[in-house]
């Protein structure tokens, strides 16, 4: 774990609970965020929060009893069933400030049957979830990729076999569970790589206990590139990537759709019937794969109409 420098605050100038600013001209998948946190004390070379913040500090708001109130008022006033998630601007479980939230927060949306909380993570720290009273409005998810991109890119970040043990404890504890392989990283090998992924999850978790499976591939933007090089000497073979139309780098799309077809026809070998969506992106891939057209009743709340808004400020 990194020694980054934290920083606690006891106000904040903006609302903590507000919708995913998304991306420019990209499918949303109408999460609603919880800014408890920014920044994170892992270091993926490719994780938006280095150039987005620019800082090594960690930002903690720590008045978590105003973060309750702003949860339970904006659960109260939507109109339909919401996904809630603490994983945006950092890691939804790797720091106690973060964990400590999620049990008040677990406890919060086991209260009612209309929103979902998911608590998006690359850690193990769910000994504290683990004795709740879910009442299953809780899904913990994990960001997955092979062992060698962990090794390369995830730095700090536990290892695949660790975060697969953690999901097979979260279920044990009567949780759905969630995966997202995101970013996917193109690299010589890589169908093997992730086919093995997929193949160890279908091996250790029931498909059934899995609410959702989210795809996206690479993406950056281009100050990034010159960061995972120099700082963490990533070993990502930039040649392919263009801007795309939220100006981020990415994989072309027929790159792009090359990639999820293959995860998903793995997806479908080894995780039959396991609910799958495309985090951020065009309408042309969404239609170029074979996706289903009807979302499941636990993902009810999917919005695919593209979003054209992006914010900036966070705490
Ligand atoms: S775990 Fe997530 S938030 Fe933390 S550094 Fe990696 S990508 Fe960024």
């Amino acid at each position: 774990m990194s020694d980054k420098p934290r920083k606690y605050i006891d106000q904040v100038k903006n609302p903590v609970v507000r919708p995913c600013p998304g991306a420019k001209n990209h499918f949303c998948c109408n999460l609603v965020i919880v800014s408890q946190i920014l920044n994170c004390p892992y270091n993926c070379s490719y994780c938006f929060l280095h150039t987005f913040f620019g800082r090594e500090e960690i930002v903690i708001y720590r008045d978590n009893e105003k973060i309750i109130q702003e949860v339970l008022a904006y659960m109260q006033s939507a109109k339909g069933p919401l996904r809630f998630c603490t994983g945006e601007y950092s890691d939804s479980l790797a720091m106690p400030e973060a964990e400590s939230l999620a049990v008040q927060l677990v406890n919060v949306f086991s209260r009612q049957r209309k929103h979902l909380l998911e608590l998006k993570t690359k850690s193990i720290n769910i000994d504290r979830l683990l004795s709740l009273d879910h009442n299953h409005q809780t899904i913990i998810s994990w960001s997955v990729n092979p062992p060698v991109i962990i090794k390369q890119e995830e730095h700090d970040a536990p290892d695949l076999d660790k975060r697969l043990l953690a999901a097979q404890r979260a279920v044990a504890a009567g949780y759905l569970v969630g995966f997202h392989f995101d970013p996917i990283i193109y690299f010589p090998g890589w169908e093997k790589a992730y086919e093995s992924v997929v193949r160890e999850i279908g091996e250790t978790i029931p498909t059934g206990k899995i609410a959702w499976i989210s795809l996206g591939c690479l993406r950056f933007p281009a100050a990034q590139k010159e960061l995972m090089l120099n700082k963490f000497k990533s070993r990502v073979d930039f040649s392919a990537f263009l801007p795309g139309e939220d100006n981020k780098l990415r994989y072309p799309k027929v790159m792009r759709i090359m990639l999820f077809s293959q995860l998903i026809a793995f997806l479908k070998k080894y995780l039959p019937g396991a609910y799958c969506y495309l985090c951020m992106e065009e309408a042309a891939v969404w239609q170029a794969l074979d996706l289903g057209k009807e979302n499941p009743p636990v993902f009810q709340f999917a919005n695919r109409e593209p979003v054209v808004k992006e914010g900036r400020e966070v705490l």
